[in-house]
């Protein structure tokens, strides 16, 4: 049984808020962590991010902050997903940053590496996978996140989840960007 399937954007070549070792020194009010130096929200938006490749309706920067088109945000509208936000780009018009708010399903990690007292967040986590014992059916139509931040250093995003149900419905609407969808059964 197919419980849901994890999305992972297409590389647009772009990053939002530096590399995974250095934030973009002009980048000042983004929050971090005092200790380490790293990012402590994904969801920080660059109003000055240029996104080096359009093609795709549903992408990911090198830092893990997945992008959308018109096309996608409009889907989602109509299928009345309300816990998306949506972040117009002005360098970009037609693109939007996005996220998903609340529904957070439990992850574990295969490795985790350096502990940062200060922040509370690792500087890598590695090997994500849903925790299935707490699922006994397919998630319902929607996306959903995972608990933990995924990769390395300025990197780590959640994990995009969507139920098996939103997936027929992304495949029918021909959305560049999505075929990396990995199924995970239970
Ligand atoms: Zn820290």
């Amino acid at each position: 049984m197919i419980v849901c399937y994890e999305l992972s954007g297409w590389d647009n070549n772009s990053h939002m808020t530096g590399s995974c070792e250095k934030i973009f020194p002009e980048l000042i009010d983004i929050p971090k962590c005092e200790v380490c130096g790293y990012r402590t929200d994904y969801r920080y938006h660059n109003p000055n991010f240029k996104l080096r490749r359009k093609a795709f309706d549903y992408s990911s920067t090198y830092d893990n902050i997945t992008i959308v088109s018109n096309a996608f945000k409009k889907f989602c509208e109509e299928n009345q997903y309300d816990n998306l936000e949506f972040i117009p780009l002005a360098k970009a018009p037609g693109f939007f940053q996005f996220y998903i708010k609340g529904n957070i399903i439990e992850y574990t990690a295969h490795r985790q590496e350096n502990l940062c007292s200060a922040c509370g967040l690792y500087e890598s986590v590695i090997g994500p996978g849903i925790d299935l014992e707490k699922i006994s059916e397919p998630l319902k139509d929607g996306f959903y996140q995972s608990d933990l931040w995924f990769a390395s250093g300025n990197e780590k995003s959640p994990v995009e989840i969507i139920a098996p149900e939103t997936f027929m419905k992304l495949k029918e609407k021909k959305f560049k960007g999505t075929g990396g969808a990995r199924s995970i059964e239970k």
